[in-house]
């Protein structure tokens, strides 16, 4: 479902991975990349589809590869050992709280983070400890940061380890969210189990919700069901006024998409939104 919808990176300075499609390098290039700081969180807003207003922000990374922009699904799959893993987490969650930071002392209202995180990392990472200590570093707010689990092999969830962290990370107040729900392994049994306490739509059923009676029914469902158990919504890929209405009217809180803008470096990120609140 993906490559029909190939538009990120419009606009972008550096070269991308997906117009440059024989940009090469090297799976050890990944050492290289983390040692010189090249993987770089960019930052896609997320609007309260009632209000209107400015809700947060997703932090999706980018390497910034000597030859070019290279996308997440082009360099996550070849990220194999665990060291790579952890260094990779660690840096993108320090860069996005060190943004906040930097957004509230540029006047911006407190935004809601949410960092990306592949189920298989929870085994690695302790992360309720790394994320003591870098709250502690940036005084953030743990209630204004928001993990998104995605799960690429099916993480059983009855997984003690895995469950005990989020337990973990729930009572600390962060936020938990369901990715790609609907798809995959991520789905009702999960909610079911784990502390979830947000819904995070794929962007395949928004994508066909006006033309597909199936897509519209899943997304229909999904919003429903995130208001029975008083969980947030969030639906991504937004990319006309039309899904945007047919969301909102179905009540669903939270959206993201190119409708509104794509993910964006943090100064870009900056700008859009002074130019979106002054609208
Ligand atoms: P995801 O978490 O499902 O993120 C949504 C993807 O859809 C992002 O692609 C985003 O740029 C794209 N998108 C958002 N709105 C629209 C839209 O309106 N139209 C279209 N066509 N696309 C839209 P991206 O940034 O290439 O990321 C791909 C995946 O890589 C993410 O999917 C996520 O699973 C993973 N990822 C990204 N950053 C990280 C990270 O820091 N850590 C981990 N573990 N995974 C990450
Ligand atoms: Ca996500
Ligand atoms: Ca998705
Ligand atoms: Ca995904």
């Amino acid at each position: 479902l993906k490559q029909p919808f190939i538009k990120q990176n419009q606009g972008q300075t550096l070269p991308s991975s997906s117009t440059i499609a024989a940009l090469k390098f090297n799976p050890e290039d990944i050492q290289t990349g983390l040692q010189q700081n090249e993987f770089i969180a960019y930052y896609q807003p997320q609007i309260n589809l009632k209000t209107g207003e400015l809700h947060g922000a997703e932090a999706l990374v980018r390497w910034h590869h000597p030859n070019g922009l290279i996308m997440p699904d082009d360099f996550l799959p070849l990220i194999e050992s665990n060291q790579q893993i952890l260094l990779l987490t660690e840096s993108v969650i320090e860069q996005a709280l060190k943004q906040m930071t930097i957004w509230l002392e540029s006047g911006l209202p407190p935004l809601q983070i949410s960092i990306n995180l592949s189920a298989a990392y929870l085994y690695e990472l302790d992360l309720p400890a790394l994320m003591t200590r870098l709250l502690k570093r940036y005084q953030a707010p743990a209630d204004m940061i928001t993990f998104e689990i995605t799960e690429r092999i099916g993480l059983s969830d009855h997984n003690q380890a895995v469950s005990d962290t989020l337990t973990r990370l729930r009572l600390k107040s962060f936020s938990l969210s369901i990715d790609d729900f609907g798809t995959g392994y991520s789905s009702l049994s999960q909610l079911n189990q784990l502390p979830f306490n947000e819904i995070k739509i794929d962007k395949s059923f928004v994508f066909h919700m006006l033309s597909s009676p199936i897509s519209k029914a899943i997304v229909e469902s999904s919003v429903t069901l995130s208001h029975q158990l008083g969980v947030r919504c969030v639906a991504e890929g937004i990319e006309t006024e039309e899904m945007k209405q047919a969301l909102c009217k179905m009540g669903c809180h939270i959206g993201q998409g190119y409708l509104y803008s794509k993910a964006l470096p943090p100064d870009e990120f900056l700008n859009w939104t002074e130019n979106y609140i002054s609208e």
